[in-house]
């Protein structure tokens, strides 16, 4: 079966209602028939529900769904993005383990990497997106993972994922992909050797800034130690997030092309634009890695950064100029948003740090969102009008 039709036929057998959706078990326990169905299940014998923390039929069918579009053999649902990353280094490392992690990546996955598991012993080396040739260079002998977001967040750097797949087998590391941006109707990082994907499903896969979810999804083995960890450690998806989500995946694919194809109409659109400095999109040929987008994914998101002439005060008033568009820290929503990182997401990076991976202080990130192309359109051009015409009476 197809990517959409898996989406949207992957379903929980019905009950005796005979229900066409499924429904949403809210429930935090469930029963056992007897002592002996008790013990069995708790031995593992076989599989069942016993309690939502472990599992519960609505976050089954959502990681039933993911593991279908992501072409990997488990997944595992967790309450956040975040809870999603952490459990899937956590479990996985110890003590003097080494990661090897691009730069550019969301900013509490890097507040993870250098500030909360260096005090367990477990140490890593970022390396830029945009130089291959440093990161087999930083692989030591106890390096144990290659870990990568692709595109970032909010730079739009992209790897090459069959290179990085490569790379992370050469010396026997797991391949763990941040997945967030492209969703796996974009892009499918299992098909270039990825061991563990994570998603904040809060994102795209949502997609309609409702609840929050992520997402562990990859080798059977590896996500069986992941949900070990979750069981014991609590980040679990609660019911009617997962089921939220879950209808979200039915509308991920029609979703993605309009984000898609409205995001490229607006990057061209102010490409050439005499107040805008640069327009990044992996599918404008002006982006560094052009090419390696278009082998790898089926389009470019819906993820675009604009950097406004003038510097920090022309944005700020160019920002504060929007009508429509949503100032937010969110993205992958059905209203477009409009986010400054370098006051928001990465304000806890240093001015360096932030340099490194292109956030300039006239960069915004746009999360373009299902509205029609020409109203986003039309609202960044007035607000770029307005914030000339103030900046100019200064
Ligand atoms: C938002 C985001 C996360 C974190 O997800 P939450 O659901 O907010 O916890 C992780 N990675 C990327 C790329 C993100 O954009």
């Amino acid at each position: 079966m197809n990517f959409e039709t898996r989406a949207i036929r992957t379903q929980l057998d019905r009950t005796q209602h005979r229900e066409h959706s499924a429904p949403v078990y809210n429930t935090s326990g469930f029963i056992f028939e007897d002592a002996e169905q008790m013990r069995a299940l708790f031995a593992e014998e076989y599989e069942g529900h016993m309690y939502s923390r472990y599992s519960n039929p609505n976050s089954s069918e959502f990681e039933e769904k993911i593991k279908l579009l992501e072409g990997v053999e488990d997944a595992f649902a967790t309450a956040s993005g975040m809870a999603a990353v952490f459990a899937s280094l956590a479990p996985l490392l110890q003590n003097g383990d080494h990661i090897v992690a691009s730069s550019a990546l969301f900013g509490a996955s890097v507040t993870i990497l250098t500030k909360i598991l260096p005090r367990y012993g477990i140490t890593a080396t970022l390396v830029h997106p945009e130089q291959p040739e440093a990161w087999e260079k930083a692989i030591r002998p106890n390096t144990k993972m290659l870990f990568l977001e692709t595109p970032s967040n909010p730079g739009l750097a992209v790897i090459d994922l069959a290179w990085a797949g490569e790379l992370a087998r050469k010396h026997g590391l797991i391949f763990n992909v941040d997945n967030c941006f492209a969703t796996p109707y974009l892009q499918q990082p299992a098909h270039y050797g990825a061991d563990l994907i994570t998603h904040s499903a809060t994102k795209f896969i949502d997609g309609q800034g409702r609840v929050l979810g992520g997402v562990v999804a990859g080798r059977k083995d590896l996500i069986a130690e992941v949900r070990k960890f979750c069981r014991a450690t609590g980040p679990s998806m609660a019911p009617f997030n997962a089921w939220v989500l879950s209808k979200s995946l039915e509308t991920l694919a029609v979703r993605m092309d309009r984000h898609c194809d409205n995001a490229l109409r607006i990057a061209e659109h102010f490409q050439d634009h005499p107040e805008v400095e640069r327009v990044n999109y992996p599918f404008l040929p002006s982006h560094p890695q052009y090419d390696i987008a278009r082998r790898q994914m089926k389009a470019g998101g819906g993820i675009i950064t604009l950097t406004v002439r003038g510097g920090l005060e022309r944005c700020r008033q160019f920002i504060d100029a929007r009508q429509m568009i949503s100032l937010s820290a969110n993205l992958g929503d059905t209203r477009t948003i409009i986010t400054h990182p370098a006051f928001s997401t990465h304000s806890k990076l240093s001015e360096e740090e932030r340099q490194a991976i292109g956030i300039l202080p006239g960069l915004v990130r746009l999360s373009v969102g299902l509205e029609h192309p020409n109203d986003i359109i039309a609202d960044l051009e007035q607000a770029l009008e307005k914030s000339k015409v103030a900046s100019e009476v200064r």
